[in-house]
């Protein structure tokens, strides 16, 4: 029998140029059906959403309901060691206890014979990283929408005592409501006084915290440099600590040394980009700072991105 078509509603992904979505498009699909041992559910497996280190992410519709999930999809045979399951148990543990509109739910796990099934909420639009491929910039009412979503989900973690270690374009994914969702807990760790912090140096390079290259651990405010460098590559268009060799990228991470910001910036925007991004993590503000900051309160802030985001190139200024 043949699976319904499990398409989004936007077509416009497949056409997007980006690594993983030529990949994910260069490979053919085998949809097929996947039961649940456990519980005998049946789910029809879609398209290939993307591939991260361990798992590959399908679309997934449950036969009974017709509902719909993104599914991460590990298989048994790359986790070959002990350190790699518990890291797949931690994410399962840690994530299956979060519900918040700004945070990826969480929605079931199975296991079958070869792989391990995560079952997520699927957000229709992919990812930040995905839509800045498309648009290489973003306005500020809209940068500071994704900026309210991501700070309520960040606020949400850090009252559990989570931090998430790892946050990305990649890892902020878009719902087909267009709200920002915080995703991708696989890092994330409960926070420790800062004498027995993580001193393990884990996430993105480029939006690593100076305190972390160093091996002083990762606190709340490591979050908060990382979202400096979101908000720094939604409105400018390139991350802000970038070059060629990793070495040269470390030393300007560790001097917090970005290039000059664009004198078309508004001044709030400029002024809480050099205050997420400053070197001492507790010069950085908190999160309520951030959320009471002149950029975040003076300026319309629209309560979802754009609809047109999702398929529409920007006109050129
Ligand atoms: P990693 O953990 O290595 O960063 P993931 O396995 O979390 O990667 O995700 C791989 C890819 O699957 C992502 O880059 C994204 O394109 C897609 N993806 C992950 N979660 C979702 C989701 N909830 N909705 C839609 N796509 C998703």
């Amino acid at each position: 029998m043949e699976p319904p078509h499990l398409g989004v509603p936007d077509g416009g992904q497949r056409r997007a140029s980006s690594d993983s979505v030529r990949q994910v498009s260069s490979r053919p699909l085998h949809s097929r059906i996947v039961t649940d041992p456990a519980t005998g559910n049946g789910y029809y497996r879609g398209r290939l959403l993307g591939k991260g280190g361990f798992a590959r992410c399908y679309e997934l519709m449950e036969v009974s309901s017709g509902r719909m999930f993104a599914a991460k999809v590990i298989s048994r045979a790359k986790l070959t060691k002990p350190q790699h399951r518990d890291k797949v148990e931690r994410e399962i543990s840690v994530h299956r206890m979060l519900h918040h509109k700004h945070v990826v739910k969480f929605e079931k796990h199975f296991e079958t014979e070869d792989s391990i099934f995560i079952l997520l909420e699927l957000c229709n639009h992919q990812s930040l990283a995905h839509l800045l491929r498309k648009r290489h910039v973003m306005q500020e009412a809209d940068a500071r929408c994704c900026l309210r979503h991501i700070l309520l989900g960040l606020q949400y973690l850090h009252a559990r005592g989570l931090v998430h270690r790892d946050l990305k374009l990649a890892n902020l994914f878009i719902s087909g409501l267009m709200e920002v969702k915080i995703g991708d807990l696989g890092l994330a760790t409960r926070l420790r006084p800062p004498e027995s912090r993580r001193r393990t140096v884990c996430g993105t390079p480029n939006y690593l915290a100076p305190e972390v290259l160093e091996r002083r651990g990762h606190g709340p405010e490591a979050d908060v440099w990382s979202l400096g460098c979101v908000m720094y590559t939604l409105l400018i268009g390139r991350p802000p600590f970038e070059s060629r060799d990793l070495e040269e990228t470390y030393r300007a991470i560790r001097h917090a040394a970005y290039p000059p910001l664009p004198i078309l910036l508004s001044p709030s925007a400029r002024s809480l980009l050099t205050a997420m991004l400053t070197q001492q993590p507790d010069d950085r503000p908190t999160l309520d700072e951030i959320l009471s900051h002149d950029f975040l309160t003076k300026g319309f802030t629209p309560d979802r991105l754009p609809l047109a985001f999702s398929s529409v190139p920007p006109v050129p200024s």
